[in-house]
């Protein structure tokens, strides 16, 4: 179930300000912030990844961390995943991961790119990549995952 819409609209409109506030201190225009289908909504996350040198500290990511992190915060699952800009791939799959319930996103990824901000090609570059993986085996690589289900069981 998802938060109210008038809920969601404000909360946009609030990472939007949030997104402008960023940018005037030198910061990139993405903000992401989860909101549960109660209206609690999460702290928000910018883009971390110059801060930290983290390449995943993208500002969806970032919020879902937050979220994860904060005991009295949104559930992750079946939350809204709100974004000044539209996530790209990688942001995507993560909140896919953590059972993020809908993205609403106050920017497409293409006009984004309109101004200046294009991260399209990741999409089409994770086939290729996916496409070329190849296994490599070495001896024991399954210890460790044996030895976790002799310390955990199954999960
Ligand atoms: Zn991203």
């Amino acid at each position: 179930m998802s938060a109210d819409p008038a809920v969601l609209h404000s909360a946009m409109a609030r990472a939007v300000e949030f997104g402008l506030r960023h940018v005037e201190s030198g910061g990139l225009p993405f903000v992401g912030v989860l909101v549960a289908g109660d209206g609690r909504v999460s702290a928000p996350g910018v883009n971390r990844v110059r801060e930290t040198a983290d390449p995943t500290a993208h500002a969806e990511i970032v919020a879902i961390r937050r979220a994860l992190d904060d005991p009295g915060g949104p559930p992750v699952p079946g939350a809204t995943l709100l974004a000044t800009g539209e996530p790209c791939v990688l942001c995507y799959d993560v909140a896919a991961e953590h059972g993020v319930g809908e993205v609403r996103y106050a920017v497409s990824a293409e006009t984004a790119a309109a101004w200046g901000f294009d991260y399209r090609s990741c999409a089409a570059a994770r086939p290729a990549l996916e496409a070329t993986a190849r296994a490599l085996p070495v001896d024991g690589a399954l210890r460790p995952f044996a030895r976790y289900r002799a310390l955990h069981g199954t999960r």
